[in-house]
Parts: C-alpha cells; sequence; structure tokens
C-alpha cells in the first residue's frame, strides 16, 4: 500500500467529518468493518450468524409486512435455517406494498433512494443515514482492499453529477455518461494523464469506452493510465475487462450490487468477488430452495444493516452462483463463483436449445483481442429464434473481415441456419435504465421457463 498523501489525508477527513456531521458514522463503520474481516473464519460466521438472527428477529417485530399472510409463518430470530422458512420477496411486492416494509419501531426520519433497475420500472428503497453510512463505509472498505485509501483522487463515469463543492470534496471529476461523445473522452484521458489519479469508478459500458477512446488517442508508453478502475452498474464480461486493461493499462476491480442493498460484492486483490457478508446475506435459490454450493440459481439478498426496510429474501433478479470454496487471500467473506446476469438473459437456438447470452461476450472476447479498435459499441438482436441483427459502431478498424468474424460467430453459438445480418449505426439504442447492453431478444421468448 503506497502511504496516503497529505492531499489524500485532507479529503478523508473532510469526507469522514463532513459525513460524521451528517449524523453518518462512515469512519467508525469502516474501522468495525476492518476489525470483523481480521476474525477467524468461526469466528466470523458466529458474527454473521448473530447479525442475522437480529435482523430476522426486528423484521418480525417492526415490520407489518413480515407478520402477515405467507410471512406468518416465518421464524423471526435464529439463524440460517430460520432464514428458509422466509418467502421470497419479488420486486413486485415492493412495488405494490412499499410502505408496508417500513419498520414501525424507526423513529428517525428517512428517505427514499429511487432505482429505474434494469427493467426500467421505479422502485423506492426507504434508508435513512445509519444505513447509508454502513453503504459508504462498506464501499469505502472494497477500496482499501486495494490499497486506495478514502479521499483518494478518482474520475466517476455516472450518469449524474453532484454539485461543484461536492466534487471537490470527493477529490473528483464526473464524466457524465449522457455524453461520451469524442471530445468529452478526450478530456478524460488527458485528465488522468495530467492529474493522475489514483483510480476510475464508472459503469462498465461506459469505463470501457474510455478505454477504447485511449486506445486510439493515448500513447502506449503512457500506460498505465490510471492503476485501478472499480465497475459497477452492469455485469463486467471477460472481454471488457481485457478492454480496460489494454486500453488504460489498469488492475480492474469487479464489484456486484444493486440500488436496493448497495454493494454487495466486490473484488478482492487476489481476483475474488467476496460477498460483503457483514451487510448483506447472499442464497442461491432453484424452484424456491437452496441450491448445492457451487450451483446456479436466483441470487436472493437479505440486508443486515437497513433498519428502515429490511429487505429479507430479496429476488434481485440475477442468476448467479457461490464458490463452495474459500479465497486464497485469507478472507472470510463468501466467495461468488460467477454473475450469469439477468434471470431472462437466455436466448433462444435455432434448434431450440437456451443459451445464455454471455456466450456473445465470449465472442466479442476473441473479436477484440485480434482487433482491439474495430468495434465502438455493438448490440447482438434476436429478432426471431432464426433471426439476428447485430447493430455496430464501427471504430476504426472495422470492414468485411470483422463483419464475417460477427456473423460466423452468432452461427456458431446459435446455429448455422441463423440468418444474420450485421448493421452499422451512428447511434446504438440505450435500454430504459439509460445503460447499453451488447445482447438481448426483442421480444423475449415465449416458450422459456428459467
Ligand atoms: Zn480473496
Amino acid at each position: 500500500m503506497t502511504p496516503e498523501t497529505s492531499k489524500e489525508r485532507f479529503h478523508r477527513m473532510l469526507l469522514l467529518g463532513v459525513q460524521r456531521l451528517r449524523g453518518r458514522p462512515v469512519g467508525a463503520y469502516i474501522r468495525k468493518l476492518q476489525e470483523w474481516e481480521s476474525l477467524e473464519p468461526k469466528a466470523f460466521q458466529r458474527l454473521r450468524a448473530d447479525r442475522l438472527a437480529d435482523t430476522l428477529a426486528y423484521a418480525k417485530r417492526s415490520v407489518p409486512l413480515y407478520r402477515s399472510g405467507p410471512w406468518s409463518e416465518a421464524i423471526g430470530g435464529g439463524d440460517a435455517e430460520a432464514l428458509q422458512t422466509w418467502p421470497v420477496l419479488e420486486r413486485a411486492m415492493i412495488q405494490a406494498s412499499g410502505s408496508e416494509l417500513l419498520s414501525q419501531s424507526n423513529t428517525r426520519s428517512h428517505y427514499f433512494r429511487r432505482t429505474a433497475g434494469s427493467t426500467g420500472a421505479a422502485l423506492g428503497i426507504a434508508m435513512d443515514t445509519d444505513a447509508a453510512a454502513w453503504a459508504w463505509a462498506t464501499d469505502y472498505r472494497g477500496l482499501l482492499w486495494h490499497g486506495i485509501p478514502v479521499g483518494a483522487r478518482s474520475i466517476y463515469a455516472y450518469r449524474q453529477r453532484e454539485s461543484a463543492l461536492a466534487e471537490w470534496m470527493r477529490n473528483r471529476e464526473t464524466l457524465l455518461t449522457s455524453d461520451l461523445s469524442p471530445p468529452r473522452l478526450t478530456e478524460a484521458v488527458k485528465y488522468l494523464q495530467v492529474a493522475k489519479p489514483t483510480y476510475v469508478s464508472g459503469y462498465v459500458s461506459a469505463v470501457c469506452e474510455m478505454a477504447q477512446h485511449a486506445m486510439l488517442f493515448a500513447s502506449s508508453r503512457s500506460r498505465p493510465l490510471v492503476p485501478f478502475v472499480k465497475v459497477f452498474g452492469e455485469m463486467l464480461h471477460k472481454f471488457q475487462r481485457y478492454q480496460i486493461e489494454q486500453g488504460l493499462g489498469s488492475r480492474v476491480i469487479e464489484t456486484y450490487g444493486c440500488s436496493e442493498t448497495g454493494t454487495v460484492g466486490y473484488e478482492c486483490p487476489a481476483g475474488s468477488l467476496h460477498v460483503f457478508a457483514e451487510h448483506v446475506e447472499v442464497e442461491i435459490l432453484r424452484d424456491g430452495k437452496p441450491v448445492e454450493p457451487g450451483e446456479v440459481g436466483d441470487i436472493v439478498l437479505t440486508c443486515t444493516t437497513n433498519r428502515v426496510m429490511p429487505l429479507i429474501r430479496y429476488r434481485v433478479g440475477d442468476r448467479g452462483r457461490l464458490s463452495p470454496d474459500p479465497c486464497r487471500c485469507g478472507r472470510p467473506h463468501p466467495v461468488i463463483a460467477g454473475i450469469e446476469g439477468r434471470v431472462g438473459d437466455v436466448l433462444l437456438t435455432a434448434a431450440g436449445g437456451r443459451v445464455h447470452g454471455t456466450a456473445l461476450g465470449d465472442l466479442l472476447k476473441g473479436v477484440t483481442a485480434s482487433s482491439p479498435t474495430a468495434i465502438g459499441r455493438v448490440l447482438f438482436q434476436q429478432e426471431n429464434q432464426r433471426t439476428w441483427t447485430v447493430l455496430v459502431q464501427p471504430g476504426p478498424d472495422f470492414g468485411d473481415g470483422i463483419a464475417t468474424l460477427l456473423v460466423d460467430g452468432v452461427k456458431a453459438i446459435f446455429g448455422e441456419e441463423c440468418r444474420v445480418t450485421v448493421k452499422p449505426v451512428l447511434e446504438m439504442p440505450r435500454e430504459p435504465s439509460g445503460k447499453f447492453r451488447f445482447y438481448r431478444a426483442a421480444r423475449p421468448p415465449a416458450c422459456i421457463t428459467t
């Protein structure tokens, strides 16, 4: 870990001091998290079990929804087995019964954190200063795993910017993801070269744009342009990690989370995506039952730090699996072995087989490895079972050879009988949430159940 500079120290004390004045003991929670993570595995397990039992008892006592209907039989308190007596909480239930999820024991003021989610349907999660402090602390703790201090200079690639004062306090420049035009990307790359921030954090697709731009316009001698890149908000595919490593020369830190609970998983220096288990419990379910360790299923989250609106067994809509083995780094937190994207992301082959859309990520990794600046943005769109349109915002090296690679790649995965058309476009369509994605079914296949 490099020693903290006086400027970083100034920003750390300023940031944590302002948070304390706002009633958020972020610094104290970071110290607590660091103390807990140094526990022996058994002691860490006991801590998790205690926090879970407290949360279940509190939720049962204080939240009207958890005393009604199918929750009547759920056991308040107890361990992971008690948790399994709780019904799964669906996103639609939060939308329909949000007020029933508010704790009656909470006397402090709260606010709603609104999320569009990947479907674009709005959802409001109530938080208070304490829940916010935990969310901040867990995220800073992840950076500290890599030796990145609180207050280190950064570029933030995000959909909105805070006030000039708040940006200065955070020691960061924000690159708005609504304007990733070449002039703005050039400014961002110049900032990396001149101001030498410690890290970039941002949406995966936005950071990839920055990396591709840097690949074209920054001298190879200047890499690494920034030591670390922390990505969030979208699934990180192998080809995207490769693009960032090549374009910016950075160590990529993957994270996994959602607005509803905050950060759930964080990559450690040894490369494992660890669950922030002091703050959120992760279960993997199939047909409503926990899978065997290592198997894929629906990701279900229980947050143990939000006492205003405790989410118990919330089905977040992603699929993934937990590793049966601990990480070699020695941290006691469980390891997420893989995130497989949204539940509805399964596509059909021409013969009717099911393939997760992430297979197209492997195809793109091959294409970008051979020709890193050929493709700007890309979207593989399945029009129907045998018809594909591949929208491409071409890069400088795009040509017939790359188009053929894309066509052949789709046919290799989804069947030779598929009709695949590559269509260059000036602008790539966005999802309702404002993010970009690189594959989708134009109409969800009706015959699929997951
Ligand atoms: Zn690890």
